[in-house]
C-alpha cells in the first residue's frame, strides 16, 4: 500500500459540499479532513451567503490552510470544498480549487474530480473563442464551458458536460443552489446525504459519518442532482449512461470505511485476499501473512483467514513522516524508506512470508519491501498482489505513471520475480475481480487497456498537461 519510496504517482481528489446549514464551511472543513487521504497537495472552501462566493484556498494539507479565524470569514448556508492531488495542471496555487467565477450570471465556484480526456481541444477551442485561462487544471474548463453556453444555469451546466468527455465527479456553487454531477460512465464516485432539513454530498461516504449527514444514495453516471429553495431535484445532462467505477478505488484509493455502489471498500478488499488464498491453495507454504499498511492489510487479513496461516504485523507505518519528503539522492532515499517504513525484525526472522500489497505500479515499493524484510532476516517472501497487473496508463485522474514506467507493461510475472527477489509474485485476474465485486460494471482499463470512452491521446504517450 501507498508508495513510500517515491512521491510523483498521482492520485485522485475529493469533493465535498453542503446545502442549507448555518455552519456549512465548517462541516465542510470537517467532510474535507475525512477526504483527506484523496489528496493533499491543496485544499480550499468555497462559501455562499445568498448574494456573493468567497473562497479561501492554499498548497498543502487542509490544516496548513486553515485555521478557526480562516473558516470565520467563510460566512453562509451553502458551501464547497476540495482537496487536490495534482493531476492535470501543477501543483501551483492557480490550480487549487474551488475556482470562482465572477460572471455577468453571477458568481459561480466549481470543484472538481476527475479528469477531462478531451481538455486539450476544448480549452484550444475557448481560447480561440477569447476565453482566458488562468491556470493550466482542467477543471477550468468546466467553468468556461458553463459561460459561454445560454439558457439557464441548470441547461448550461447540461450543454457544458455534453462537450466534456472523460472522468468527472464535481460540485458546482452558485449564490443560491448546489449542483453535483457525476460524467455519464461514473467513473469517479459521488454521493449524497442528508443532513437536518440541508444535504451534503461528498466523494467518499465516510465523510459523511464526520459531519452527521444520512446516507441517501450515489449521484448516478450523467445525472445532475440541484440543491436549492425546491429541495432535491434530479436531471440527466444525456441518456447515454453506464455504471464503470474505477476499480482502483476499491484496490487503494478509497478509505475502508466508505461504501461505493453499495459495496464496503474494506469487505471488498478483505474478499480479494482471500480469493488470492484460494488461488494459492496447496502450492505456497510460508509461516505467516503480512500486509504492506495501510491499505493491503485489509486483503492481507482475508488471505490470512481463508489459508488459515497466522496474520503478524510484520511491517511497521511511521505516521508521522509527511509526504512530501525530499528525496534528491540515492543515500536520502533509503534513508527516507527507513523512516516510512520498518521490518519488525522479531517477527520476520527466519519466517516464509505470504507479503500482501494492492498494487504493483513501478515496481520500486515491491523491490525495496522486499529487501527490508530479508534485511531483517525473512527468509522466503511470496508477494501476492490484490489486483491483476498494471500495465496501461491511466486517463482518468490518476495518473498512475506513463506506459514505459508500469513495471507489467514491461517485465512477465516472472523476470518481476526476479526483479524484486522475491522467492514468488502472483496477481489477481480481472475476472478474480468481477468475482469478488460480483459485477463488472466497473472500469479496469489500466489492467486491460479497454478504455471506456475516446481517449484523444496516444497511449504510449501519455505525457502531464
Ligand atoms: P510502485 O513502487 O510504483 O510500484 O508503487 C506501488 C505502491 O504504490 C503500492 O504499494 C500501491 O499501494 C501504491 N499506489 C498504487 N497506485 C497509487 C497511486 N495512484 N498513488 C500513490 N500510490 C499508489
Ligand atoms: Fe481507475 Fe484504472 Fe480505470 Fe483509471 S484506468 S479509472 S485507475 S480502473
Amino acid at each position: 500500500m501507498h508508495n513510500y519510496f517515491l512521491n510523483e504517482i498521482k492520485e485522485e481528489c475529493g469533493v465535498f459540499g453542503i446545502y442549507h446549514h448555518p455552519q456549512a464551511a465548517q462541516l465542510t472543513y470537517f467532510g474535507l479532513h475525512a477526504l483527506q487521504h484523496r489528496g493533499q497537495e491543496g485544499a480550499g472552501i468555497a462559501a455562499s451567503d445568498g448574494k456573493t462566493i468567497d473562497c479561501i484556498k492554499g498548497t498543502g494539507l487542509l490544516s496548513d490552510v486553515f485555521h478557526s479565524e480562516e473558516l470565520k470569514k467563510l460566512q453562509g448556508e451553502n458551501s464547497i470544498g476540495h482537496v487536490r492531488y495534482a493531476t492535470a495542471g501543477g501543483n501551483e496555487l492557480e490550480n487549487v480549487q474551488p475556482i470562482v467565477a465572477r460572471a455577468k450570471i453571477g458568481c459561480m465556484a466549481v470543484a472538481h474530480n476527475g479528469q477531462i480526456v478531451n481538455a486539450d481541444e476544448l480549452q484550444e477551442r475557448l481560447e480561440n473563442h477569447g476565453n482566458i485561462f488562468h491556470g493550466s487544471s482542467d477543471s477550468e474548463i468546466i467553468l468556461h464551458l458553463i459561460q459561454r453556453e445560454h439558457g439557464t444555469m441548470l441547461e448550461k451546466i447540461q450543454k457544458a458536460c455534453q462537450k466534456m468527455e472523460g472522468a468527472f465527479s464535481f460540485v458546482i456553487l452558485t449564490e443560491r443552489s448546489l449542483y453535483a454531477v457525476r460524467d455519464k460512465n461514473g467513473l469517479r464516485p459521488l454521493s449524497v446525504a442528508a443532513l437536518e432539513d440541508g444535504y451534503c454530498v461528498s466523494s467518499e461516504t465516510c465523510a459523511f459519518d464526520s459531519v452527521g449527514a444520512r446516507f441517501l444514495r450515489d449521484v448516478e453516471p450523467g445525472e445532475i442532482i440541484k440543491f436549492s429553495d425546491m429541495g432535491l431535484e434530479t436531471f440527466h445532462y444525456t441518456s447515454d449512461t453506464r455504471h464503470r467505477i474505477c476499480a482502483m478505488e476499491y484496490i487503494y484509493f478509497s478509505r475502508p470505511d466508505s461504501d461505493i455502489e453499495g459495496l464496503n471498500v474494506h469487505t471488498v478488499r478483505k474478499a480479494s485476499g482471500k480469493r488470492l488464498a484460494q488461488k494459492d491453495k496447496g502450492n505456497t507454504i510460508a509461516d505467516i501473512v503480512v500486509g504492506v499498511p495501510d491499505s493491503s492489510v485489509a486483503a492481507a487479513m482475508g488471505y490470512s483467514e481463508e489459508s488459515g496461516l497466522p496474520y503478524e504485523v510484520g511491517l511497521i507505518k511511521n505516521r508521522y513522516v509527511g509526504r512530501t519528503f525530499i528525496e534528491p539522492t540515492q543515500e536520502q532515499r533509503d534513508m527516507g524508506v527507513k523512516m516510512k517504513l520498518s521490518a519488525n525484525a522479531s517477527v520476520v526472522k527466519g519466517k516464509r512470508i505470504i507479503l500482501v500489497d494492492d498494487s504493483i505500479v513501478r515496481g520500486t515499493t515491491m523491490k525495496r519491501i522486499v529487501a527490508l524484510l530479508k534485511g531483517a532476516g525473512a527468509q522466503e517472501i511470496h508477494v501476492r498482489i490484490a489486483s491483476p497487473e498494471m500495465a496501461y496508463p491511466c486517463f482518468y485522474g490518476v495518473d498512475t505513471s506513463t506506459k514505459k514506467e508500469l513495471i507489467s507493461a514491461r517485465y512477465t510475472c516472472e523476470e518481476l520475480c526476479k526483479y524484486t527477489r522475491a522467492s514468488s509474485v502472483r496477481f489477481l485476474t480481472i475476472d478474480d475481480l468481477i468475482g469478488v465485486y460480483g459485477t463488472d460494471k466497473l472500469c479496469f482499463a489500466c489492467f486491460s487497456g479497454n478504455y471506456v470512452t475516446p481517449l484523444f491521446h496516444d497511449i504510449n504517450q501519455k505525457t502531464e498537461k
